[in-house]
């Protein structure tokens, strides 16, 4: 396997934002929120399992799953929680390291919004990168991006680690409170660390 830096950070801390500037760099990432939404798409591998789980009332007609109806169960009963991530965590582990040993460049990204709280995770990633900003800057992004209220957002980055540790824990931090030029930047400067690093040849 080559290489990975584990990308994290709070809600709307610019994560996506970032794995796109890597990109440009030539550097890929995999992404496991991305990864949990194909297992959980029509035809999807954890489709199965969650059926025989919880039944047909949590799918949708397409026979994807009803994230919707899955939330609303989950939030109601934490065993229910429980029982759909021992569904899911085993099988977004296998196939974030399937397409981890696919990824074409010289090292890979490893998304993950809760590296610090996910061993399995943080144990394959040779170096955390933190995205930090602001809270208010955290909220004021996600609400322009999905239309919920500022008591909703504002809950969300509550229930998440405190940025204070999140800081503590991370190897490196990328400081997303500036322009999107500024992020450019720091992605190209942590891009050539990451290279000199790992003791890969510079671009
Ligand atoms: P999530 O945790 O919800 O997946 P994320 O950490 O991936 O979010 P992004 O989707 O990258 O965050 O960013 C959140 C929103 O803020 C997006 O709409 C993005 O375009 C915007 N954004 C991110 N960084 C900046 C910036 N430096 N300047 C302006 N807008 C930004």
């Amino acid at each position: 396997l080559k290489p990975v830096v584990g990308l994290t950070g709070g809600i709307g801390s610019g994560k996506s934002t970032v794995a796109q500037l890597f990109a440009e760099n030539g550097v890929p990432c995999v992404d496991t929120d991305v990864v949990a939404h194909q297992l959980t798409a029509a035809g999807g591998a954890a489709l199965p399992a969650i059926r025989t789980a919880f039944g047909d009332s949590v799918l949708d007609a397409n026979g994807a799953l009803n994230r919707a109806v899955m939330r609303q169960r989950v939030f109601a009963d934490p065993s229910e929680r429980l029982r759909l991530e021992a569904i899911l965590h085993p099988l977004i582990g296998a196939e974030s390291l399937r397409q981890l040993a696919l990824a074409q460049g010289p090292y890979v990204l490893l998304a993950v919004p809760l590296l610090f709280e996910s061993p399995a995770f943080h144990r394959l990633v040779r170096r955390s990168l933190l995205v930090d900003c602001p809270e208010e800057m955290q909220q004021q992004r996600v609400m322009a991006r999905s239309g919920l209220a500022a008591e909703q957002v504002a809950a969300i980055i509550a229930a998440q680690m405190p940025r204070q540790q999140r800081l503590q824990l991370a190897d490196d931090v990328i400081h997303n409170s500036g322009e999107l030029a500024d992020l450019a930047l720091q992605v190209a400067d942590k891009h050539r660390y990451y290279l000199a690093c790992f003791g890969l040849p510079a671009p």
